[in-house]
């Protein structure tokens, strides 16, 4: 056990680092969040912040889920404007074979007919003839909520410090690596996944949660965003080639949205975007513990669904040693 009174530093402060330093100060634990960056540099910048673990039930470890479900009480607490108005799914005709197979993989969800799809997203009416509407998910706006995170964790008497890269290898206390894809060097089985992703503009269309649309080889969904922004995302290549996105993967990304909304078609451009997602290969998040080193890491595409549970496990080990043998590894 470490206990409240050692200083803890954090590294990384991307949405593992920042839930981690948040919960550790509100225990009375000191601590210092450090990135080698200003807050843009990790992936959690480029991510779409959807809070959907019955949707993720579709392929994700069980782990995932569990974590999720814990996490979305954690935002509502800690974050109260946290959006938890659910997630809507819709397939056109010729991808009902797949709603009906994503149907079955998931629970948590109803059935909505183009009465509900409407009533739930008056944009779509008479749009998409079957849906279906998970309540119990949220959505946050990555680029608004990692900031939230840091001042509440000033707040609560926690140092934040940009700017200044640390080895936690050489630190001297206690300390919680949480650098993403920045730790590939002591993680020798971590990987990047790529994920690709548009950001568009426009007022002729509004949204008030996250809407996935059934495709054969990806999630693809649009998220909206403040100032009639929309995220559309999101590929899923097992590449680490951070170089561009490809016309392909843009015009698969565009192709979605449009097919959403025609009015997406004439929307503007703002930006588009690539990150790595950080991966094991069981796809599932980890804890690993070694002395007064403790590295989180692997949170793959549900970093925002899964941190706050992570760090309340971080914070509970830390503070009474209590252990949490599905997610922790001892070395
Ligand atoms: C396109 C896309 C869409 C996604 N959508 C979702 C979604 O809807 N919902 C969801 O839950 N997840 C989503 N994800 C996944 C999520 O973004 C990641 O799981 C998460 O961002 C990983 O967070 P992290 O804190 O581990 O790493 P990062 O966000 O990369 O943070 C690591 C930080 O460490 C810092 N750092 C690195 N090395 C050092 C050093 N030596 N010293 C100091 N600082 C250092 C970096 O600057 C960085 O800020 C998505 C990912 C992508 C790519």
């Amino acid at each position: 056990m470490i206990g409240r009174g050692a200083p803890v530093t954090v590294v990384g402060a991307g949405i593992a680092g920042s839930w981690t330093a948040l919960l550790l100060a509100e225990a009375g634990v000191p601590v210092e969040l450090c990135d080698r960056g200003d807050g843009t540099g990790g992936t959690s910048h480029w991510a779409g912040g959807m809070l959907a673990p019955d949707c993720e039930s579709d392929g994700a470890e069980p782990i995932v889920v569990r974590l999720g479900r814990r996490s979305l009480d954690l935002w509502s607490r800690h974050l109260p404007p946290t959006p938890m108005n659910g997630s809507l799914v819709v397939s056109h005709p010729r991808d009902g074979g797949d709603l009906d197979r994503f149907a079955r993989q998931t629970g948590g969800h109803e059935p909505a007919d183009a009465e509900r799809v409407a009533e739930l997203e008056p944009a779509l009416a008479g749009r998409f003839g079957r849906g279906l509407f998970f309540p119990r998910e949220g959505h946050v706006e990555p680029r608004a909520a990692l900031p939230a995170l840091h001042a509440k964790l000033r707040e609560a008497g926690g140092t934040l410090r940009f700017g200044e890269a640390v080895d936690p290898a050489s630190a001297s206390g206690p300390v919680v690596d949480c650098r993403g894809m920045g730790a590939r060097d002591a993680m020798a089985d971590l990987r990047g996944v790529k994920g690709e992703t548009v950001l568009i503009e426009t007022g002729e269309v509004a949204l008030s949660r996250p809407v996935r649309l059934m495709h054969p080889r990806w999630p693809l969904y649009v998220i909206p965003r403040a100032g009639n922004r929309f995220l559309i995302g999101a590929t899923s290549l097992e590449s680490d080639d951070l170089s561009g996105v490809s016309v392909r993967s843009a015009l698969e990304l565009m192709t979605a949205a449009y097919t959403l909304h025609p009015a997406f078609g004439e929307a503007r451009i703002v930006e588009i975007g690539t990150a790595l997602r950080p991966a094991f290969p069981d796809n599932a998040p980890r804890v690993e513990v070694a002395g007064t080193r403790i590295a989180v890491n692997g949170l793959f595409r549900h970093g925002f669904l899964v941190a706050p549970a992570l760090a309340e496990i971080v914070t509970a080990f830390v503070t009474d040693g209590v252990r949490d043998n599905e997610v922790m590894r001892w070395s």
